[in-house]
């Protein structure tokens, strides 16, 4: 497979993660970087090996792709140039500051043809990962992300910094319009929200609980699914999935070897085996993945695994939601 010429555009915390994979990766050859901040763009370069550019318009033109790892208020306009230079896009969340540009970035993708994958990392998670053959039809949805304080992100209300790797999850696994929304958050150290909790319900019927908090003392990223005859915990940090299944003792339902009866309720037609079952979970690095996904879609002509247009849905829902806490 030929390499996919790429270039980073923003290399702080978070950027210069991802000039470090980039520069391993066998599917990528690292374009370069190029950094307002000079001096961090020449450190970058110098660590991976790559060339450092002073005009960002140089770099587009060498190279196929970019990721863009600037702040959310910087997003529109670079993606714009890049994608105005003839570049594929790898673009951070949020997308964008407001759902009008993340609708133009949208929209300026498809008109030039070019690929938009969106950081929502979270779909690479070994938890998610553990968990893509199940047949997923939620009813109810508990979601809690809670994280120490930390001022990087603090620029936005912690819905759009933390809450939207949930929404991206949730609206990826319930595949209905939202048809309500009920909010609240309250800013404590910073001037925007820093804790938030969410009720949404989807035409389907399904009821998503939300909890993000940038201000606790003990993270936590777990969600929990609740369908007929099924309930999956997810922990994020912990990286793993828990799935219990209901079955009559006499179905013929296809289960993994690590599955094991841990219980049964009911009596005489209406009993029940509880099954419990601990799918593995891929041990991968996933910006290592994402990013290689991306450079996979663009190389072989495919559909990114998070387009434009589903990190457009999860800032439309952010944004309807910030909607709502501001509503006296
Ligand atoms: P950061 O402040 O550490 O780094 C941003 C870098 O961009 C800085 O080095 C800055 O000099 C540079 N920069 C600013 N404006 C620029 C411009 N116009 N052109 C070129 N360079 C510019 O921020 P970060 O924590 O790395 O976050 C960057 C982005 O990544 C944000 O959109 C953030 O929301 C996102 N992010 C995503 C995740 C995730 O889980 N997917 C985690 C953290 C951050």
């Amino acid at each position: 497979m030929n390499r996919l010429n790429l270039g980073i555009i923003g290399v702080g915390h978070l950027g210069s993660i991802h000039a470090g994979l980039a520069a391993q990766s066998e599917l990528i050859n690292l374009t370069g970087v190029f950094d307002l901040d000079r001096d961090r763009s020449a450190k970058v370069a110098a660590e991976c090996g790559c060339a450092t550019f002073q005009d960002m318009q140089d770099l587009l033109e060498q190279s196929r792709a970019v990721c863009v790892v600037v702040p959310t208020s910087a997003h529109f306009s670079v993606a714009m140039q890049a994608l105005e230079s003839g570049c594929h896009l790898f673009l951070e969340k949020p997308m964008a500051s407001s759902v009008e540009q993340a609708r133009s970035i949208v929209h300026k993708a498809r008109h030039m043809g070019k690929k938009i994958q969106v950081g929502h990392i979270e779909r690479f998670n070994p938890a998610m990962l553990a968990i893509r053959d199940q047949n997923l039809n939620p009813m109810f949805i508990e979601a809690h992300r809670l994280s120490r304080f930390n001022p990087r992100g603090c620029d936005v209300s912690v819905i759009l910094d933390l809450m939207i790797h949930d929404l991206d999850l949730i609206l990826y696994m319930v595949k209905s319009p939202v048809s309500y929304v009920d909010a609240c958050g309250v800013a404590v150290v910073s001037e925007s929200e820093d804790i938030a909790n969410v009720r949404l319900k989807f035409a389907s019927g399904c009821v998503a609980n939300l909890t993000s908090s940038r201000i606790s003392l003990n993270p936590m990223r777990r969600m929990r699914l609740f369908q007929k005859n099924q309930y999956i915990a997810l922990d994020f940090l912990e990286k793993k999935a828990d799935i219990f299944k209901l079955k009559n003792p006499d179905q013929d339902l296809p289960l993994r070897d690590s599955s094991m009866v841990i219980s049964r309720i009911g009596t005489g037609a209406g009993t029940r085996d509880v099954i419990y079952e601990k799918p593995a979970a891929p041990e991968v690095n996933s910006l290592q993945m994402e990013l290689e996904e991306f450079a996979r879609a663009v190389i072989l002509d495919l559909e990114p695994e998070v387009t434009g247009e589903q990190g457009l849905m999860a800032l439309e829902t952010a944004m309807l939601i910030l909607e709502q806490i501001d509503r006296p």
